[in-house]
């Protein structure tokens, strides 16, 4: 498909930049960068278990999901990821932790940068089902039901190996944070949105 370059409409041609084959303007310095999406995905913890939520929409409809999305141009991620925390499952989050970053490859779309994150339900918060969800439910760790996304499955598994492992390092730790319902060593996730980049 013939794309056109957004400064001058000229059709755009196949040139090589940096070692790739990209579309470019031939009368100005404009190049249709293939750049990923970034998205965020929140593991929030309750009672031991996590939150999942049905999906109401495609991709993946009537599977489950962790809350999560695109992050916005003017949004942190970390602002995005409780953003999509109220709009998905209805509640207000602490992010705990970042659990990790990755790379999400897509033949047939763009590829995504998901940035993972820990959370705890803020004071008061209680669970209800977005408008993209069919529900909303606490799932214990040992019965997960299958997800919409591999790499959402992927987030889990990095998930539990990481409290798996604070586990072991400091069993006693781990036992009280069980005990106070709050994940062990809360690093408290930034929450200040940076004005540039
Ligand atoms: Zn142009």
């Amino acid at each position: 498909m013939a794309h056109y370059c957004i400064k001058c409409g000229s059709q755009l041609e196949t040139r090589v930049i940096e070692g790739r084959e990209l579309e470019a303007c031939p009368n100005d310095d404009f190049v249709l960068w293939r750049d990923p999406k970034v998205a965020s995905a929140v593991v929030v913890e309750v009672d031991g278990g996590v939150v999942l939520g049905r999906r109401s929409i495609d991709p993946g409809y009537g599977l489950w999901c962790l809350p999560g999305g695109f992050v916005n141009d003017d949004e942190h991620p970390a602002g995005a990821a409780m953003r999509e925390c109220m709009e998905e499952i209805g509640a207000a989050v602490e992010l705990t932790s970042l659990i990790g970053v990755y790379h999400v490859p897509k033949r047939d779309a763009h590829s995504m940068v998901g940035i993972a994150y820990r959370a705890r339900l803020a004071d008061g918060a209680e669970l209800s089902a977005g408008s993209e969800m069919l529900e909303v439910r606490v799932f214990p760790l040992d019965s997960l039901p299958a997800l919409a996304f591999p790499s959402h499955r992927h987030v889990l598994d990095e998930f539990l190996k990481s409290r798996a492992s604070v586990e072991a390092a400091s069993p006693q730790r781990a036992a009280e944070a069980v005990q106070r319902g709050k994940p062990p060593s809360p690093a408290r996730a930034q929450s200040r949105r940076p004005r540039t980049r």
